[in-house]
Formats: structure tokens, C-alpha cells, sequence
């Protein structure tokens, strides 16, 4: 089977040269084992960050070594009690045609109440850090003013829905498109919506939300962020989930400049991690699932075909090429 080892490590954007496509045995399952055969593959934007030689949440990858990375496959072959050939299974064994894994480490999924891939998106990792990021993090209640950046993606497009859903007064989004930013304010419910490249978030944020947030769920980082401190109201909460506008950045970011109203504002900047929150699973994962059966939440994945184009789908997400949940197809 093929697998994607990172090669060299990027310094500002990632080139394809940094990595590369390699054959590797597949291996029989020992005693507690699992074969799977990967039918999707997640990229994610935190996968940038372990691209990185630095102590982090996360390990490094190491260089001529399969990455790692979520993925959903189907049992080939089992020596562990409870798994059997045909099982849908999600893992952490990503960005490679076969994984031979320890049955502890996987998670049995079923093909028939959703969508594999859904395992991967809204009712999977980012699924879970948008709820746990709005309603624990951020305190969400209902009538708050939210804003959300990155607002089309897999995190931000559930964000701004759970938002209207759960009352909020108002939501607002960002988004790298006109075709996102219509998205928004249409399929999803946004109050309103803009597109960051069309002048100063600040100026825009204001137009779309004359009266104030609340809550802001940070996704960018940046700018943003400064726009958002700008536009908070007093006792304003934000999570920051992400700060995707620095991954790829040489320099450090100037913005946000006015992290002195902070001060006045009494406002609460609260980082996140969503390993942090797996107690909320059962809850999330019930009302997602009601959401989605009744028709009141949507969801968007880009689906790319092809072990080949991994990379290419990686890349291609840290420039905004995805709508919701990016996804490689093995399955073709
Ligand atoms: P997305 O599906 O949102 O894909 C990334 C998006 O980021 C792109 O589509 C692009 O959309 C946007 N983007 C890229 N560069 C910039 C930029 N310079 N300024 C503004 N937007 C940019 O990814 P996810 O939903 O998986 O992740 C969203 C955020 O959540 C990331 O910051 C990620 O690191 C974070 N995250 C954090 C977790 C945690 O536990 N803390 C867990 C999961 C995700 P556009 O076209 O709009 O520019």
C-alpha cells in the first residue's frame, strides 16, 4: 500500500518537494489487531503545526515516516474480539492505503446511520470542537450576538449554525469567497456575512453588526482578532480555536494592536483544545444527529479522489479551496 511520509520540514508554505508517496508492506494483524483498508482521509489545518519540529499538544510527525491523521476505513482482516471483516472503523492511522492498528485504537462507526465521511466532519472532530468551543468555551447563551471567522469550514459553518439554532440574536461570519459568503447568509442561516479580502475586517464586522458581539469564535487569528476586541461588548467572550492566518506566517503577527480594551471591556480570551472536551461526546453527538435528521443543520464537504492527491487536498485547504470538511476519497 501507499503511504505519505513528510520528507522535509516547511518553512512558511509547505511545497510538494516536503513530501512524498511511498510503498510500504501491508502488514497482517497480530493478537488485538485490526487490518483496515482507509476509505477517507481527513487533512486539517493542525496537521500544518506538526509539519514543525517544535514541542507542541502534539508530537511532531518525524521526517520518512508515514504521517498520521484521521481517517475511516473497513476491516480486511481481525484478531481482536468485537471486530470483524466488513466493520466500519475511525482511526488515527491517516494519509496512507492501509493501517494495521491495535482494535483499542479504533472506533467502530456505522456506514448506515451516516455517511462515513460525516465521521470525519460535523459529526466527527470539527463537529465536536465547534459545539464544545460555542456553548462551554465561549459560554454561548441565547440572545448573544456570535461572530465566526473561517465561517465556511468544516469548525466555522457548524459555529454560526448551533449559534442560530440555540438563539442567538445575531450571526455573523467571514469567509475567504463571495460564493462562501452567500453560503452563509443562505443555505446557513447567517445574519450576515463578508468577505475578508474586501476590505478591513474591523470596518466590515462593524457593517454587519452595528450593535456589538458577544461572542467571538476565532478561527484566523490576526486581524480578526483585532476587529473582534474591537466589537466586543462589555464581559465579551471568545474561544480561540485556531489562528489559521499564522500557520503558514514567517513573521509573528501584529494584530490584534488593542489588546488593551481587554482591560475596560472586562473581556474573556479563552484558548481551546477539543481533546479537552470528549465528556460532552454523548450530548453532541445525540443533538448533531437530531439537527441533521430534521434538516436544521447543514453540512458541506470537497471531496478530492486519490491517495495521490493528499497533499495537493492539504494544501489546497490551508488556501480556502475547501467548502466545510475537506476529505480524500479512497473509495473510487
Ligand atoms: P476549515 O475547513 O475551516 O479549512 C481552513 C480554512 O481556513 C480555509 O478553507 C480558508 O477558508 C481559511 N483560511 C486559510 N487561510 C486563511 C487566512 N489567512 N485568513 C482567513 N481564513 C483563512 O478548517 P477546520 O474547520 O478544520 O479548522 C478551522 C480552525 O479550527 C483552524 O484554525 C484549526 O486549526 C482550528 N481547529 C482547532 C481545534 C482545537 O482543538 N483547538 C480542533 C479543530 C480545528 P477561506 O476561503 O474562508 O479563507
Amino acid at each position: 500500500g501507499r503511504e505519505w511520509h513528510l520528507t522535509a520540514r516547511p518553512k512558511g508554505w509547505p511545497a510538494p518537494e516536503d513530501f512524498a508517496l511511498r510503498e510500504a508492506p501491508v502488514r497482517a494483524p497480530g493478537p488485538g489487531r485490526i487490518l483496515v483498508r482507509n476509505l477517507y482521509l481527513s487533512v486539517d489545518p493542525y496537521m500544518r503545526g506538526r509539519m514543525n519540529d517544535v514541542k507542541s499538544y502534539v508530537p511532531p510527525y518525524r521526517l520518512d515516516e508515514p504521517m498520521e491523521g484521521g481517517a475511516v476505513g473497513v476491516v480486511l482482516a481481525s484478531e481482536a474480539e468485537g471486530y470483524a471483516p466488513g466493520d466500519h472503523v475511525l482511526h488515527g492511522l491517516g494519509w496512507r492505503e492501509y493501517a494495521t492498528l491495535d482494535a483499542r485504537h479504533a472506533a467502530k462507526v456505522s456506514a448506515e446511520a451516516a455517511p462515513p465521511t460525516t465521521y470525519l466532519g460535523v459529526l466527527g472532530m470539527p463537529g465536536l470542537t465547534a459545539y464544545a468551543g460555542l456553548l462551554e468555551v465561549a459560554s454561548f447563551k441565547e440572545g448573544d450576538a456570535v461572530f465566526v471567522s473561517g465561517a465556511a469550514g468544516a469548525v466555522g459553518g457548524l459555529v454560526g449554525q448551533i449559534a442560530r439554532l440555540k438563539g442567538a440574536s445575531r450571526v455573523v461570519g467571514s469567509a475567504g469567497s463571495a460564493e462562501k459568503v452567500r453560503l452563509l447568509t443562505g443555505e446557513y442561516g447567517f445574519d450576515a456575512a463578508f468577505d475578508y479580502h474586501d476590505g478591513p475586517v474591523a470596518r466590515q464586522l462593524k457593517e454587519a453588526a452595528p450593535e456589538g458581539i458577544d461572542v467571538y469564535f476565532d478561527n484566523v487569528g490576526g486581524e480578526h482578532l483585532e476587529a473582534a476586541i474591537g466589537s466586543l461588548k462589555v464581559h465579551g467572550r471568545v474561544a480561540v480555536c485556531g489562528m489559521i492566518s499564522q500557520y503558514n506566517a514567517t513573521e509573528p503577527s501584529a494584530a490584534p494592536r488593542n489588546l488593551a480594551l481587554v482591560v475596560g471591556k472586562r473581556l474573556r480570551i479563552q484558548g481551546m483544545l477539543v481533546k479537552d472536551h470528549s465528556d460532552l461526546r454523548p450530548r453532541f453527538t445525540e443533538e448533531v444527529s437530531g439537527w441533521l435528521r430534521s434538516g436544521e443543520l447543514k453540512y458541506h464537504e470537497t471531496v478530492v479522489e486519490g491517495i495521490g492527491n493528499a497533499v495537493d487536498a492539504f494544501l489546497g485547504m490551508l488556501r480556502g479551496r475547501n467548502t466545510g470538511k475537506m476529505i480524500v476519497s479512497l473509495d473510487g
